[in-house]
């Protein structure tokens, strides 16, 4: 591996080297969405980032297997084991099988995450699929003497974990905490203690999604699935998992003391997490009517939206800020993005018609090695896509200034030059082009014709129609400079 990369390890609550278990292959496993509605802003970051993980493990040379899951079960409303299915309930309100919920939301995940231009995981794992392998462990955890059966359904033994164990190492909380912030037990609890959780629910009568079992017909907890799945497809020590912050505790909490129990081991080397999305300053929430659906934010339909904003106007806006810092959605935040993404493919496309010269000048020539060695450096530092995108931003006044023919490239100083910023602008940051095909080309007709229209009133000595050609081009932030070679136009 060329590329030395440092990862903030949530765990260890600092950078460490990136060292996988087996040298050249990386396993990465993050949680994924609960599909019981539609795909929303908050779906939005984590894919986003470990996207980009993705896409950068690969690039440096490592074979990765990214395993998302699906959560198509057992998630319940309240995190404390209460409440009903997420799935089941909107199948009940809907009238539908729960599969039908999951598998059509599943479908709308996908399209938004295709929209977003996400590379697809290499295995993506339904928890529904997995039931026989949640029991398995369900077990294993029994035998460990760490769980404890109550009334069909299977507890994680929390306070005997912890003898011997650290419950609360992720999260940062500790024992005594949990017990005073989680509701008093009522008599009728089949927990020991308020903080145990669950790892297989007896079903009521009416539930629909059920499995039979040694211990009741049921279904598993939600934390099982993921340790269940990242074990048989990633083993039992990987080196990622990842998920958003909100599933700090108690779901990923929960997964090492499952794995601890289960496999003797912790499920993973590095623990990665990315920060949580406001908008206007507020956390997201179906209360606050600030739940913004992908769809929404596509077609403009939402009453907090100024405009329509496309996938990638989206997609560079969360990746204009480091995956650990917060992020807060504002139109006036959008709309910079929507310019600021604009103004780095027209960079590119410039680029891209640039006639190389025999040599290039000094400062430039010394100035292509720097701009890749900086954007490695960004990414290798914990992957910051901000700086990456702040390089690309620093090399458009060299692309401006080459178009303006201020300056001469050699052929394969060019060439490094495209390489780098088409590597890192789409390879990596993963953004594409929306507008690229048809509309490019009838830019590019269209300028043409006007400045031939200019150039002939030139001729013509009728300078009131070319210089209001030019100045209305300014108006529309396209500057036009008459040069030796002819005209050239640039967007700033
Ligand atoms: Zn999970």
């Amino acid at each position: 591996m060329n590329q030395k990369i440092s990862i903030y390890n949530t765990l260890s609550r600092k950078k460490e080297n990136f060292e996988p278990i087996n040298p050249l292959f990386a396993g990465m496993y993050v949680c994924g969405p609960t599909v019981y509605g539609d795909p929303h802003l908050g779906h939005t970051r984590p894919a986003i980032t470990f996207d980009l993980i993705f896409r950068y493990l690969q690039h440096v040379g490592y074979k990765v297997r990214y395993v998302r899951n699906i959560t198509d079960v057992g998630h319940l409303e309240n995190d404390a084991d209460a409440g009903e299915d997420k799935i089941a309930k909107k199948a009940r309100l809907e009238k539908l099988e729960p599969m039908e919920v999951a598998q059509y939301y599943t479908n709308r995940y996908h399209d938004a995450m295709r929209l977003l231009n996400m590379l697809p995981p290499s295995i993506e794992p339904k928890a529904s699929g997995h039931i026989i392998e949640q029991m398995d462990m369900v077990q294993k955890i029994l035998d460990a003497g760490l769980a404890y059966i109550s009334n069909g359904s299977v507890y994680f033994d929390v306070k005997k974990y912890n003898e011997h164990h650290k419950y609360g190492k992720l999260s940062g909380r500790v024992l005594e905490d949990l017990y005073s912030n989680t509701r008093a037990l009522d008599g009728q609890d089949e927990k020991q203690n308020p903080y145990d959780f669950a790892l297989w629910k007896k079903a009521s009568p009416e539930h629909i999604m059920r499995w039979s079992s040694p211990w009741s017909d049921g279904f598993p907890g939600w934390h099982l699935e993921c340790s269940a799945m990242s074990a048989k497809y990633l083993g039992e020590h990987f080196d990622i998992h990842g998920g958003g912050m909100d599933l700090l505790f108690p779901h990923h909490e929960s997964e090492i003391a499952q794995s601890v129990a289960a496999n003797k081991v912790e499920p993973c080397k590095y623990w990665v997490h990315n920060n949580m999305i406001t908008v206007n300053g507020q956390k997201m929430g179906k209360s606050l009517n600030n739940f913004i659906n992908l769809e929404q934010f596509f077609n403009g339909s939402h009453p907090l939206l100024e405009q329509a904003y496309t996938a990638m106007t989206i997609r560079f806006f969360i990746l204009q800020a480091h995956y650990r810092s917060t992020l807060d959605f504002s139109n006036d935040g959008l709309q910079a993005a929507e310019k600021a993404l604009k103004r780095l493919l027209i960079a590119y496309s410039l680029l891209e018609k640039i006639v190389p010269a025999e040599q290039t000048d000094a400062d430039l020539a010394a100035f292509i090695p720097s701009f890749s060695a900086k954007c490695y450096e960004a990414m290798n530092d914990d992957f910051n896509s901000p700086l990456v995108i702040a390089n690309l931003f620093d090399s458009t006044r060299w692309i401006h200034g080459l178009n303006e023919k201020k300056f001469n490239i050699s052929k394969a100083d060019l060439e490094t030059f495209t390489q780098t910023f088409s590597t890192f602008m789409f390879d990596i940051l993963g953004l594409t082009n929306e507008a690229s095909g048809e509309n490019t080309q009838t830019t590019e007709g269209l300028m043409n014709l006007i400045l031939a229209i200019r150039q002939e009133a030139k001729t013509n000595k009728d300078f009131a129609t070319s210089d209001k050609i030019r100045n209305e081009l300014q108006k529309l932030n396209i500057t036009i400079k008459d040069t030796k070679e002819g005209v050239s136009w640039s967007v700033e």
